[in-house]
């Protein structure tokens, strides 16, 4: 048996055991239905939460952190089922880096320990800022992380005293909703507390609204894309808006190419390029733009595209609606070769990316994809590249990476782009915790500010002041 025969028969074994895992876990996949912090209709759901928040709020931290362990456990011993049901719900994505996700939100979502107070001691007394729960929270949450998200808002928003209401993406209800009802059996287990996290057993564009409107609803925070960030910034509460990127990665002649070429096609082409962090296109100085496409194709499993198929790609992952481009959601989330035979090509399975050179105001590079594919734009010098960048970046404050070993080079972009996340010589997933130093979240508010969340984004600042005692210095 030759080389390309072994391979052939490996990934037949592979793609088997795949296929046994899949349906052994569509068989064992819960039947989600009402209860357990699912409701029927919207209004339930927030009465329910905001009782619970009165019982919660009384109870001591340790009690917080004692649900939030249990929540960890939850996901870990779940975390198969649940990647296969988003893949299985969704059509997006892969099975074993939804895994990882949730081995990352369980490990690195922090607790109450991100909760800081501050104080200010002297002869008229003792003065603190204590942060405190907003109340109930309303939380959006999108197909591409549907329970990854659900856990880490619900980690956050009850470490920080907050109760939480969701309103999940309707085509991921059934795994979000799963998730609601792991985080509601550990909040029971830790202590017998119930709806810390509830939900509606259908989520429609009219139960966000409610959500949206409610005055039983202290702050918004959505995950998602740009209609649901425009939607939380209109609704007139406070809220948190963690919206679309198109993060650039730019490689500039200092960069170590090879090792460039491997983590930029691992960041983009984690669980099929569905991360808002994930590179998007890429750019490249002119010097080494051969060398990097070279390790690409021959070290990444990269197929190249030219000329036509191109084009073919573009009519292929775009569709026309109201005179604008918006991506085909046939083939978001979905694996290199099954984009490719969409254009008619056959391509081994193991096909990690699809690349191409392009302009860079091709369509391909300029919109938000989530596909694991990569237009590559080359330019003449860093700095002409820092400014394609910027320019692709598209003003959404996200996330920007870069290859190089120019500090400088590397200040330069950091400093133009301003995003809320940047990360240097890495897959782009080390600026989430995995592989990078920090904590974990997936939920990246760049356009309000709050950067990569965590409990301390979901309290209030209060105020405590004693006057003339209590110092004791
Ligand atoms: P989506 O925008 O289609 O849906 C996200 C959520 O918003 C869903 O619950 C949906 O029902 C709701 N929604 C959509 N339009 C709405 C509107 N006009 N009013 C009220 N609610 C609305 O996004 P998706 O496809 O599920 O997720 C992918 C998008 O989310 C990408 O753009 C990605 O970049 C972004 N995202 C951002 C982050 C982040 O942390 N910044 C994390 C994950 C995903």
């Amino acid at each position: 048996m030759n080389e390309v025969e072994l391979k052939q028969v490996v990934e037949e074994v592979v793609r088997k055991m795949a296929a046994a895992t899949s349906t052994k876990a569509q068989k064992s996949a819960p039947e989600v239905g009402t209860g357990k912090g699912v409701f029927e209709n919207i209004e339930d759901a927030i009465a329910a939460a905001k009782a619970a928040q009165v019982d919660l709020h009384m109870m001591p931290l340790e009690f917080r952190e004692n649900i939030i362990t249990r929540i960890r456990e939850k996901v870990m011993a779940n975390k198969e089922l649940l990647a296969e049901m988003a893949v299985h719900e969704t059509g997006m994505g892969k099975v074993g880096h939804k895994i990882l996700k949730h081995e990352l939100v369980a490990k690195k979502t922090p607790g109450t320990e991100c909760i800081e107070v501050t104080a200010w001691s002297g002869d008229q007394g003792l003065t603190i800022i204590e942060r405190g729960p907003f109340g109930v929270v309303g939380a959006i949450t999108p197909s591409t992380n549907p329970s990854e998200t659900v856990f880490c808002n619900a980690i956050g928003m009850i470490a920080a005293g907050n109760t939480v209401v969701f309103n999940s993406h309707p085509n991921a209800a059934k795994t979000s909703n799963f998730a609601v009802q792991l985080v509601n059996e550990a909040a029971e287990e830790a202590g017998g507390i119930t709806n810390v996290a509830t939900t509606v057993l259908n989520p429609t564009a009219d139960s966000g609204n409610t959500l949206f409107k409610h005055p039983d609803i202290q702050l918004l925070v959505a995950t998602g894309g740009p209609g649901v960030v425009k939607a939380i910034l209109q609704s007139g509460k406070r809220g948190i808006a963690a919206g679309a990127g198109n993060p650039p990665v730019l490689v500039d002649e200092t960069a170590n190419i090879q090792k460039a070429a491997q983590d930029i096609i691992n960041g983009a082409t984690f669980d099929n390029n569905l991360p808002c962090i994930a590179e998007k296109e890429v750019i490249v100085v002119n010097e080494v733009a051969d060398e990097l496409i070279y390790y690409m194709a021959s070290e990444n499993d990269c197929y190249i595209l030219k000329g036509e198929q191109i084009e073919k790609l573009t009519q292929t992952v775009l569709v026309e609606k109201n005179g604008r481009h918006i991506v085909n959601r046939d083939y978001v989330g979905r694996d290199a070769s099954v984009i490719l035979k969409g254009i008619g090509i056959d391509a081994p399975e193991s096909t990690k990316c699809i690349i191409f050179e392009a302009d860079k105001n091709h369509i391909l590079v300029v919109e938000e994809l989530m596909m694991p594919i990569l237009g590559i734009v080359r330019v003449n010098s860093v700095d002409e590249g820092i400014e394609v960048a910027k320019i692709l970046e598209g003003g959404n404050r996200h996330s920007a990476h870069m290859h190089s070993s120019n500090v400088y080079n590397l200040t330069k972009y950091g400093k133009a782009l301003d995003t809320a996340i940047f990360v240097k010589n890495a897959p782009s997933y080390a600026g989430i915790g995995f592989g990078g130093e920090g904590f974990a979240t997936f939920t990246i508010a760049s356009k309000t500010g709050e950067g990569l969340t965590n409990a301390a984004s979901f309290t209030k600042a209060r105020r405590c002041v004693m006057a003339d005692a209590l110092y004791i210095r």
